[in-house]
């Protein structure tokens, strides 16, 4: 089997006057944390293991801190990112672990609420996901959160048979105009596609 494992790790200082983002999600809190982007310090650690897994750099390589673009910006975007180059790199992820330290807000209550979170972010099932939390007893760190990511991925295809695939697909969706245009010469009047993807917003 053609495996591969990443690992990231992130930290961000705790700051007041901004929503605290932990995992993708929006958590009630009396600080945030201080980042170029919403600050999700777990996003950021996954997303550093996805790249790391595939040798394709890290999160600062793709998405500078000092681009404009990347203000306080989603990390679901950066995730996203990292998604398309495993995929890119025929893999897939089998399961991912994680461990947050930080000494508040107590994780274990929305544990599991971050799991699904994570998971649908991941296109994977919460059962493949692994939320941890713990205080850094003894790290003399109190006013920030780190993140520790592992992922392992699976290779689903050879990079050939990919492009194979979408070249079907492409040669498909041509069909599919030409047979639209016969049907609408004949009935005199426009088909409209079953699925307009433009629209999808
Ligand atoms: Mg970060």
């Amino acid at each position: 089997m053609d495996i591969r494992i990443g690992y990231g790790f992130d930290s961000h200082e705790f700051k007041p006057g901004v929503p605290l983002r932990i995992g993708g999600l929006t958590i009630e809190h009396s600080e945030g944390l201080a980042g170029h982007s919403d600050g999700d310090v777990l996003l950021h650690a996954i997303t550093d293991a996805l790249l790391g897994a595939v040798s394709a750099g890290d999160i600062g390589s793709f998405f500078p801190p000092g681009d404009a673009r990347w203000k306080d910006a989603d990390s679901a975007i950066f995730l996203n990112v990292a998604m398309e180059e495993i995929q890119n790199a025929g893999y897939r992820i089998v399961n991912l672990d994680t461990t947050l330290v930080l000494n508040a807000p107590r994780i274990g209550p929305i544990a599991a609420e971050m799991r699904e979170r994570v998971a649908e972010l991941l296109d994977i099932a919460p059962s493949h996901v692994g939320i941890k939390a713990k205080t850094p007893e003894g790290l003399g760190v109190d006013h920030v959160a780190q993140a520790h990511a592992v992922v392992l991925l699976e290779r689903i295809e050879e990079p050939g048979e990919l492009q194979t695939m979408s070249a079907v697909m492409e040669s498909q969706r041509q069909l599919e105009d030409v047979v639209r245009d016969l049907v609408s010469q004949v009935h005199g009047v426009p088909v409209k596609a079953p699925f307009d993807t433009d629209d999808i917003t």
